[in-house]
């Protein structure tokens, strides 16, 4: 999946004090959560921690009982900061995307039609009029290695292979935000790692204000800026992966020993859960 995009991102997004529920019994209880443009914040926890809920919650999809989702203009606009929720469906699409946890295969699309989507906010009744669709499209499948599959249809496609076709319709959309939910689903381990490099590139090299739902602490480790812990659908831990993957806490919040290791050279830190069988440590995922 290489990384050659033209694009100028830049945008704040700010959830407040959130309180989420469904069926009028709340999951995630006054949780705020700042994402900040050209970082990557990645959201753990264990099962039902309320991760999804709440990225959902940003993306729009879950109305709040309480509390606000807000966001900064993009660099350079004279725009205020406006309500999520106050924007037009269109407006809204034009800076948040998310790729959600589970979504239903259509069926009777090609790869390039299904990535087309994407470019929904774009258009206006007529095709015609997205001056940039075609070129945002095709630098979307190239960025998630699918433009081989253009023309195949997405219900011949394996799990991993149309993860990537979903992916480059949310990056076809162009947006300042990048939301994600467990985006390593599915891939192989090739896949995992060059998604996780185009990721951080998208932040790095082009701003994106990146929300990422990561299953793996290690992966969570070595690519987020921002470790955002959830726990019973409370906001646990902020801050630095070394600030918050930390042994007593993650050992507390899944219930089992968890070691975690800095590499005095890099920083880096490597989170092994320790099972009965304490010889095979594992690397943890949080869901
Ligand atoms: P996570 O993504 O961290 O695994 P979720 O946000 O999916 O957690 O779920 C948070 C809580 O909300 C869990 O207790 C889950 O059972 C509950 N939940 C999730 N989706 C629904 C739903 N559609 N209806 C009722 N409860 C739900
Ligand atoms: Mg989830």
């Amino acid at each position: 999946m290489a990384c050659k995009v033209s694009l100028t991102y830049s945008g704040l997004m700010r959830g407040s004090d959130l309180t989420l529920s469904y069926h009028g019994t709340p999951v995630v209880h006054a949780a705020s959560i700042s994402l900040a443009p050209g970082q990557v914040t990645a959201l753990v926890g264990p099962n039902g921690s309320g991760k999804s809920t709440l990225l959902r919650a940003l993306a729009r999809l879950h109305k709040p009982d309480s509390g606000s989702v807000v966001l900064t203009p993009t660099a350079g606009s004279t725009d205020d900061t406006v309500d999520a929720f106050a924007l037009s469906h269109r407006d809204f699409a034009r800076r948040v995307t998310l790729l959600a946890q589970s979504r239903p295969t259509p069926s009777g699309l090609c790869v390039r039609e299904l990535v087309e989507f994407g470019r929904h906010p774009h258009r206006g009744r007529w095709v015609r009029g997205d001056e940039n669709g075609a070129a945002s499209v095709a630098r979307a499948m190239e960025m998630t290695g699918v433009a081989d599959l253009a023309d195949k249809q997405v219900d011949q496609l394996s799990g991993g292979q149309l993860q990537r076709v979903w992916l480059a319709c949310c990056l076809a959309q162009d947006t300042d935000v990048l939301l994600l939910d467990e985006p390593t689903t599915y891939l192989d381990l090739r896949y995992q790692v060059e998604l996780l490099d185009l990721i951080r590139d998208l932040a790095d090299e082009h701003g994106v204000t990146v929300g990422v739902v990561l299953h793996d602490l290690d992966q969570a480790a070595a690519l987020a800026d921002v470790v955002v812990l959830l726990d019973g659908g409370r906001v646990l831990a902020s801050g630095t992966p070394q600030q918050v993957l930390v042994s007593d806490t993650l050992s507390a919040v899944y219930g089992i020993r968890v070691d975690v290791e800095t590499d005095d050279a890099t920083g880096h830190v490597t989170a092994r859960a320790r099972g009965r069988h304490n010889s095979a440590a594992r690397v943890i995922r949080t869901s």
